[in-house]
């Protein structure tokens, strides 16, 4: 097994739930794509691959992915939240469209050092940050 899969597994089991193949199978979706997807595009995508899965086994799966900190929910202002996994995935912050809900990944150093520097200003130990722009995308302008 994975390690994972050995994670998922011990998430489950610290929330009482059973480790079951569907529950894999949503995991493993997750992990197969670098999208930010909401939870209906997740549990489609499952069903045109032929995995037998209700929406109720995926939208709980991802909620407890998402409290042990392997999923990342993204509040996109419009429409549901989105998701992505963040095994692996180096550190990146976005910027979302409020009318289709397009989501852009972007790094820039200078924003990172500043938020280090606010951090120190106010003599906090930066621990993580969120950071989201909104706009409206070129498609919807
Ligand atoms: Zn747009
Ligand atoms: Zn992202």
């Amino acid at each position: 097994m994975t390690n994972n899969l050995k994670k998922l597994k011990q998430v489950l089991a610290k929330e009482g739930l059973r480790f079951t193949c569907q529950r894999e199978e949503v995991w493993k979706e997750i992990l197969s794509s670098g999208e930010h997807r909401d939870a209906d595009e997740i549990y489609h995508s499952l069903r045109e691959k032929g995995i037998s899965v209700s929406r109720a086994t995926v939208y709980r799966t991802i909620d407890v992915l998402v409290k042990y900190n392997m999923v990342r929910k993204l509040d996109v202002g419009v429409g549901p939240s989105k998701f992505e996994h963040k095994i692996d995935i180096s550190h990146h912050d976005h910027i979302i469209c409020m009318k289709c809900g397009k989501i852009e990944e972007f790094v820039v150093n200078q924003i990172e050092n500043l938020q280090e520097r606010v951090a120190e200003q106010y003599s906090f130990k930066l621990v993580r940050h969120i950071h989201q722009l909104f706009g409206i995308c070129k498609d919807c302008q």
